[in-house]
């Protein structure tokens, strides 16, 4: 403490060290805190609400802010840093400041990122930790890679398409936690662009990539597993080297069974879809299907279901194999219970592992490894009737881990690990001798100390006469007052206190130098002993990975089976074909809240016919519900898992599109529309046959006519040109009735029950259009003031009356009774007779620019307000 008063030093010191690390902030210990200076302290004091103070000096005199966390819990404040983002350089002292002559000697002894941190505190939960770098190519595809240093796991591959949009789809179902970035945007900064889809991510320019050469065995093209790294693979080792250098020999090309492929979710996807992550993720209610569907046992199996349910197999022999494991667990009945709680006992192997590698463990953890391991061992055995079953066959024999490990963690650890780091005894006997040694000198000493009370308690008659202990004097003898006088003359006096005074003698500072030196040889010898023991610990972090992957897998594929078994889930058919059928359907997460208030409903699309669904119904009736029951049947199913559903079949989905309520990006500066827009053409761009794409609400983001226009073109196109399996929902009715001319397109719609007090939503799905939107009605549903409804009532009839209304424009020509439409701009008989419709059908649609499609709305829009030529 007395450095931080005289601190112009210290200062110096600090900016030193500030200087070799830019962008960090650093947390320089100082005495018992981690103490910030200047801007940095008043950034410390402002994210972390800790009190700003202004003790240190500099070299003019002036007072410097500071302010500091103490260091105990400078891990928490840590976890919270990286979560916000920072970058954060630790600075130790690296000398006893005890034996110091002047300034302490400080280094950086760690750098923490939010994408290479280990400790559970920081990362703050079992989730699967990323971090990526992307090399984005202006005209081409770019490429991608992520690590989680925290389970050893390391992907890589080209980008799902051109461009950042393919870039940005290939790394949302990794979510990382940080970014490195290199390459070129291409509307400009790349590092903007990829914020906008990972608000959360620290991004960071990408050092360069490192030779193939120096790269780890696990991840060299002459490796046993993996392809050669490309450029974004050696740029993230790069920053590993920089920051988590030990954790960089154990990663290794992870193959998680999906043969490269998987069935591509974009991000919106998964956002819509909420399958890890609600969408709205400040909602701490946000129900996803990750967490309905987490009931894994340990943490590498939540890992491996996250990671199971955003990316989902694109492989009918991999999906299969998947299922037939299930199958038999869920045939295994009260077994599994038995598997379950089995794998209860099975710590965080992984990143125990990681930790171990990076000389950040705790002795504790590794007897959780020790046990975890065994348990691992016996897990195998208990499947040992399913070994052969599916995806299992590829999983049981992993879960053996190498004798060779066991052995060595059996030999070296006592069977009951002491609390914490610095307690001692973090060895079984005979694993270090001269630590053994040590501390047997240390209890000969010990045991000299009571001999000696003993001793000079009968010699002086004295019972009172007792050896105590203190930080300051050592051990001493302490003699009650009433017996002072029977004190022995080689006792020499070192305190008064209250009740007496305390003593020492020549014998006892001999006693306690032999204690000192035996405790000192023995922290020491321990140290190094530990050293050495992490260090043969190393060769098998890699292993533990292994065995802890093979806990996920089989944690997750017996989750899959528990809920099938205890929530009633059928086995879906996956196959090659073109069919996406399902009957009684229900939403995963919706059905585990409404209960038996759920309304099952079916689905049946095909390539061939009835490839796209409109659906409408008033708002309230259950058409988003249902879009996403659909896209969640597909993804449960292609995970492997089996489905909240009757039956279902699902012809294989290699990209699933879902656009709903196109409301993201609205507050970004751009209009809805052009968002709807700009994300519709992104799609149709992308789907194929063998594509699924939903759109809720299509033409919702702008006035009736643009979007009319924009739905009917959007839905003849998907029709005509990529041929996907889609459902459309939209509350323009006037869609319904093209879907009469188009082969592949059906209409379906939601019933509702009309009732002399209002409607009852049914939330079924029944076959052909709805005429009428009953908006009225849910607005009396939301509340609205009954005034209010009144003259709605009123209008609505009014406007019926008058006949504002659809005279059959579509083909098959019939019309079933009056409609209804909400501010209806279009009245025609037909498309010869309407200028405005004969340019709506005859435009093109596929090649358009973005101007070239505002130029086309603005004619519609001259046509429809019935000026023909353009204004002057
Ligand atoms: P829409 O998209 O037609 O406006 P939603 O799908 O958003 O309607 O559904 C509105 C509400 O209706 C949901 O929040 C849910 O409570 C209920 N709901 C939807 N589908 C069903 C269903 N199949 N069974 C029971 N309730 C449903
Ligand atoms: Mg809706």
């Amino acid at each position: 403490m007395s450095e931080a008063s005289a601190s112009t030093p210290l200062l110096e010191q600090y900016e030193g060290v500030k200087a070799r690390y830019p962008g960090h902030l650093v947390l320089f210990r100082v005495g018992d805190f981690y103490e910030t200076f200047g801007d940095d302290a008043k950034l410390l004091a402002r994210e972390l609400d800790v009190v700003l103070t202004a003790r240190a000096a500099d070299a003019r005199g002036e007072r410097t802010p500071m302010a500091g966390v103490p260091h105990h819990a400078v891990e928490s404040y840590l976890g919270r840093l990286v979560r916000k983002g920072y970058k954060v350089a630790i600075c130790d002292q690296v000398e006893d400041a005890r034996f110091a002559k002047g300034l302490v000697r400080r280094e950086v002894t760690r750098v923490v990122t939010p994408g290479t941190v280990v400790e559970d505190r920081i990362l703050g939960g079992p989730d699967h930790s990323f971090l990526a770098s992307v090399v984005l190519r202006r005209s081409g595809v770019g490429e991608y890679a992520a690590v989680d240093v925290t389970t050893g796991e390391w992907f890589e591959g080209p980008a799902d398409g051109p461009g950042t949009d393919g870039a940005v789809s290939a790394l949302a179902p990794f979510h990382p936690r940080e970014i490195v970035v290199a390459g070129a945007g291409e509307r400009g900064d790349p590092a903007e662009e990829l914020r906008r889809d990972f608000p959360t991510a620290r991004l960071e320019a990408a050092p360069p990539p490192v030779a193939l050469g120096e790269l780890p065995a696990g991840l060299r093209p002459d490796g046993p597993e993996g392809p050669t790294p490309g450029e974004a693979g050696r740029r993230l080792a790069g920053y590993l080297r920089l920051t988590q250098p030990r954790l960089l020999p154990h990663l290794a090309v992870t193959d998680r069974g999906t043969g490269g492929r998987r069935l591509v979710l974009d991000p919106k996807t998964l956002r819509h879809l909420e399958i890890v992550r609600p969408m709205n993720p400040d909602d701490p209610d946000g129900r996803t299907l990750l967490r309905c569907w987490d009931e894994t046992r340990t943490a590498a199996g939540r890992r491996t279901l996250a990671f199971w349910l955003a990316n989902p197999l694109c492989d009918v022999a991999a999906i299969g194999a998947r299922q037939d494991a299930v199958a038999a667990l869920v045939e295994a009945g009260a077994r599994l219970d038995a598997v379950r709680a089995r794998l209860g006992t099975i710590g965080d192997l992984d990143r125990i592992a990681a930790r171990a590698a990076g000389r950040r463990v705790q002795p504790p953890e590794l007897g959780t490894l020790r046990a975890g391991l065994a348990a691992a061992r016996a897990l195998a055995g208990e499947l040992a009737t399913e070994a052969g079953a599916g995806a299992l066959a590829g999983v049981v024999p992993r879960l053996l881990p190498p004798e060779e490990l066991e052995a060595l963690l059996t030999l070296a650890l006592p069977d009951a690990a002491p609390p914490a780091d610095d307690a001692g005894d973090r060895f079984r006997r005979g694993y270090a001798p001269e630590v053994d040694r040590w501390r047997d000198d240390e209890r000969a000493a010990l045991e000299a100390l009571s001999a000696l009370e003993r001793r000079e308690q009968a010699a002086a008659g004295v019972k009172g006469l007792k050896i105590g202990y203190n930080q300051v004097f050592g051990y001493y003898f302490e003699v009650s007052r009433p017996n002072l006088s029977r004190v022995p003359p080689h006792f020499r006096r070192r305190q008064t206190v209250s009740g007496g005074e305390r003593f020492t003698s020549d014998e006892l500072d001999e006693i306690e130098r032999r204690i000192r030196v035996a405790r000192e040889g023995a922290r020491s010898a321990e140290g190094d002993a530990w050293e050495e023991f992490l260090s043969r610990l190393d060769r098998h972090v890699g292993a533990v990975h292994r065995v802890a992957r093979a806990v996920g897998e089989a944690d997750a594929l017996v989750t899959f089976a528990h809920l099938a078994r205890s929530r009633g889930y059928v086995r879906p058919i996956v196959d090659d074909g073109s069919a996406l059928v399902g009957r009684d359907v229900r939403h995963p997460v919706l059905d585990r809240q409404l209960g038996e208030r759920f309304v099952p409903n079916d689905v049946e699309l095909d390539a061939a016919e009835g490839r796209l669904l409109v659906l409408t119904g008033p708002n309230m009736s259950g058409k988003s519900t249902y879009m996403r029951s659909i896209g969640l049947l597909v993804v449960l199913a292609q995970a492997g898992s089996f489905v909240p559903a009757k039956f279902a079949r699902v012809g294989l989905v290699t990209r699933l599109f879902t656009r709903m309520g196109f409301t993201d990006e609205i507050g970004r500066g751009k209009s809805s529309f052009m968002v709807e827009m700009t994300e519709v053409a992104e799609i149709l761009r992308a789907a194929d046959a063998r594509s699924l794409v939903l759109l809720d609400e299509v033409g919702r983001g702008t006035s009736t006519f643009d979007g009319l226009a924009i739905a009917w073109a959007t839905l003849r196109h998907l029709h005509d040109v990529p041929r996907s399996r889609s459902v459309l929902a939209t509350h323009y009715h006037q869609l319904t009735e093209l879907v009469g001319g188009l082969r592949g397109a059906r209409n379906a719609h939601f019933a509702v029950q009309e009732r002399p007090d209002g409607i009852v939503f049914l939330h079924r799905l029944v076959p052909g259009a709805t005429d009428r939107s009953y908006g009225v009605h849910v607005a009396r549903l939301a509340g609205l003031p009954a005034p209010l409804l009144d003259e709605a009532t009123r209008l609505l009839a009014q406007l019926e009356s008058e006949g504002v209304s659809l005279p059959a424009p579509s083909r098959s020509g019939a019309r079933r009774g009056p409609k209804y439409t909400q501010a209806v701009l279009w009245d025609a008989g037909g498309a010869s007779a309407d200028p405005l419709r004969a340019r709506l059908l005859s435009a093109a649609v596929e090649g358009l620019s973005d101007a070239e499609l505002r130029a086309l709305l603005k004619e519609l829009r001259r046509l429809a307000a019935g000026t023909p030529e353009p204004a002057a």
